[in-house]
């Protein structure tokens, strides 16, 4: 199967013209993976003209979309196709509200696939971040739903962020998480999480670090308002201002999905040729994902 690479927009089009297109386009992502059946376990099954599969043994049927995030998608796969290529190759993403304006879809279900998407877009924690790490936690003052006016700086989130960094001192890669405080014990997970106990890391003299330094190579030095860790810094401003500008709410239980979501770009932004061939590809090997577990409660 030929993946489809690159950011343009009409050749993504052309590639995708119907729902048929985008359904063998994950029957033949699906072909990486080993087939079992849902319902016997049995390994063979023969492709229908749909792309469906049916088991040689039980004749279970299952869907192109079965056992992806796209299963049960109402709108179509196809426009789901284009808000995931929309996610994975625009700098900054849009927003709910102009996703459904621009696909023909109410804000809640574009919202509601959305976070889906940023669930794909998760990190898989299998790759640690190593060489020079640079750690930082931060404050993100953003509405909650419901609230106006003075409200919209009464309940700042806290995160911490890790970015490695490239020889010449860019970020190269970073990890964003929500936490309830500023304590070793919460500041610990992104360590666990994102970083190799090889990494060299370099944090501020936050006493909040030096517990896990126990476990990892960290030096504690001075921030210089910011000026030893400018990589850091530059994308902690990036990562608010783009909440800030494009999502009127973010609720605390999905705000590490909006993190995954900035970070996926960035961290993928060395191959942006195949990046969305690699979020259909999480698309499908993520688990089912269902509405109450996305909205929490
Ligand atoms: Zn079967």
């Amino acid at each position: 199967m030929d993946i489809f690479k690159g950011r343009n927009l009409l050749e993504f089009a052309e590639r995708f013209k119907t729902d048929e297109d985008c359904k063998e386009y994950l029957a033949g992502l699906k072909k990486n993976e080993a087939y079992r059946c849902l319902k016997c376990g049995h390994a063979k099954f023969q492709e229908r003209k749909d792309f469906s599969r049916v088991c040689n043994i039980c004749v279970h049927i299952e869907s192109a979309t079965a056992n992806t995030l796209f299963h049960k998608v109402k709108f179509g796969i196809r426009k789901a196709f284009f808000i995931c290529f929309e996610m994975a190759t625009s700098t900054k993403s849009l927003s709910a509200s102009y996703m459904g304006v621009r696909y023909g879809v109410t804000e809640k279900t574009a919202r509601l696939f959305m976070l889906k998407v940023r669930e794909a877009m998760s990190p898989i924690g299998n790759s640690p971040m190593d060489g020079t790490v640079h750690v930082d936690e931060f404050v993100l003052g953003v509405r909650e739903q419901g609230k106006v006016g003075r409200s919209y700086d009464s309940k700042k989130k806290k995160a911490v962020t890790a970015v490695q960094l490239t020889d010449d001192g860019k970020a190269r890669r970073m990890y964003v998480m929500c936490i309830k405080d500023f304590s070793a014990r919460s500041l610990q997970y992104i360590f666990v999480n994102n970083i190799s106990r090889e990494a060299r890391v370099v944090t501020d003299k936050w006493k909040g670090y030096r517990p896990i330094a126990k476990a990892y190579n960290i030096q504690q030095i001075d921030s210089d308002k910011g000026m030893n860790f400018k990589a850091l810094h530059t994308m902690i401003h990036q990562i608010k201002s783009w909440i800030r500008t494009t999502y009127p709410w973010v609720s605390d239980f999905n705000i590490d999905r909006y993190f995954n979501e900035f970070c996926f770009r960035i961290n993928r932004s060395q191959n942006k040729a195949t990046i969305f061939n690699n979020l259909i590809t999480e698309m499908i090997s993520a688990e089912k994902i269902y509405q109450t577990e996305l909205i929490g409660n």
